[in-house]
């Protein structure tokens, strides 16, 4: 992330977006959090003291400049002095999330930091994680202890018995740090009921950055009426599929097959809430539209469509409880009830590494993707990533995910009342023959 970018949304707006949609994600209480915007003349945005978070409107969001003198109807949020002293120990630093995300919470009051090594997004994203003691919440010692962590290059810092404190080089960084830390949370404590957690080696974190991208590019013609359609149908589900957390901003890919050798993806790093139809890549014969970065898995999509021509929609997803699995070595069946089993029959369990060999590596010795998932086996756990689905539609696919991902609920619900009691082979058996399952 570059650490400067021209940006044209004025702060009291992004501050708005931010928060409006930190609080529909449920990642904080009306009451709780505060985010903030540091100009380069010394000034800061920030979100005011005690108003309704879910009826935020952009004059309420209060400018204090370097001399402290406020502008706007409101007080600043009673966290302006630790705000203040993160940006002065850390220039780099633009932009400051705090809220109480109920994971990262968790972990606040249980005195621990989370172990991101998990997924090499969280990793990668989230930086370095420090702990700050206690301190009365809007107190100057609060400030101290928070700002001392960031001081020795902390990104995020988990707040003892209170929440967490996010940095970044914009806001938009910050909520994607923020994202990053609060799923690596929930990830964590969902595995909890499942098993032992599988943490990612120095060399295992490495090769999810050798991951390389055609670079050839294309101009394409005019598009088709079925390119338009797909268009608007992935955008549709990608804002779906983010709004009912089975995405999240800044990764995972979905695709839309459109001919033999040509598909729609999403864009590489670009916020997939936020994306607009122009933003999906067109890929043809493994070149790209000029100007555009598909997504790094693009390559992978590509393969398992030239593997499976029915195959029409593919998703590289995030859903908690099922990428919960990923992160165990706990298996998922599917034989819970009869929908689980008819969209997902057996979930295969990809192995980590998987997913980086692609047809640029050639590498013809190791298996790839495709021969883990297949049409009639559609939906895998691809280690400490998170899951993928393939479908004969873009509705399909995504039909597959929330199934997935609700399947992976019930199950870790399940043990936490009782023994998960699969359907035996007999009604399997039965099922496969109504269902005319070969
Ligand atoms: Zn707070």
């Amino acid at each position: 992330m570059p650490e400067w970018t021209r940006n044209c949304i004025h702060p009291r707006d992004e501050i708005m977006q931010a928060m409006e949609r930190i609080y529909r994600y449920r990642m904080t209480t009306t009451s709780g959090g505060n985010l903030s915007i540091r100009e380069s003349d010394g000034s800061t945005w920030i979100t005011p003291a005690r108003v309704d978070k879910g009826s935020l409107s952009r004059s309420d969001i209060v400018r204090v400049d370097p001399e402290n003198r406020v502008e706007g109807p409101h007080p600043p949020s009673s966290e302006f002095p630790f705000h203040d002293a993160i940006y002065r120990v850390r220039p780099d630093i633009r932009a400051i999330v705090h809220a109480h995300p109920v994971a990262l919470v968790a972990f606040s009051i249980c005195r621990m930091v989370p172990n991101t090594r998990i997924f090499h997004q969280a990793y990668f994203m989230g930086g370095k994680v420090g702990f700050a003691p206690y301190a009365l919440p809007g107190s100057k010692e609060l400030g101290t202890n928070i700002a001392e962590q960031f001081r020795n290059g902390c990104d995020s810092v988990v707040l003892e018995n209170h929440g967490v404190v996010v940095g970044g080089t914009s806001l938009s960084h910050a909520f994607q740090r923020f994202e990053a830390l609060e799923f690596a949370s929930k990830t964590l404590i969902k595995a909890q009921h499942l098993g032992n957690i599988r943490y990612l080696d120095e060399q295992e974190l490495a090769i999810a950055n050798s991951r390389r991208v055609s670079t050839r590019t294309m101009t394409p013609g005019p598009p088709s009426h079925l390119e338009l359609e797909c268009r608007k149908q992935l955008i549709d589900f990608l804002k779906r599929g983010c709004r009912q957390r089975l995405l999240i901003s800044t990764e995972g890919s979905y695709s839309a097959r459109l001919g033999n050798d040509s598909f729609l993806i999403t864009p590489s790093q670009l916020d997939r809430e936020l994306l607009q139809v122009e933003d999906l890549v067109l890929v043809e014969e493994g070149a790209h539209e000029e100007g555009k970065t598909p997504s790094r898995a693009s390559e992978l999509h590509r393969e398992l469509y030239k593997r499976y021509p029915s195959i029409r929609s593919i998703v590289f997803a995030h859903p908690v409880n099922a990428t919960a699995f990923s992160i165990t070595d706990s298996p998922l069946d599917a034989r819970t009830i009869p929908e689980s089993y008819l969209f997902l029959r057996e979930v295969p369990r990809i192995p980590y590494g998987t997913q980086y060999i692609d047809g640029l590596r050639n590498t013809p010795a190791s298996k790839t993707i495709g021969d883990f998932i297949q049409p009639n086996n559609p939906a895998g756990i691809v280690e400490n990533d998170g899951v993928v689905v393939m479908g004969t539609t873009i509705l399909d696919a995504f039909d597959r995910l929330e199934v997935f991902e609700s399947t992976a609920e019930a199950i870790i619900n399940a043990r936490s009342i009782g023994t998960v009691c699969s359907m035996p082979p007999d009604v399997i058996d039965d099922l496969r023959r109504a269902f005319g399952i070969e």
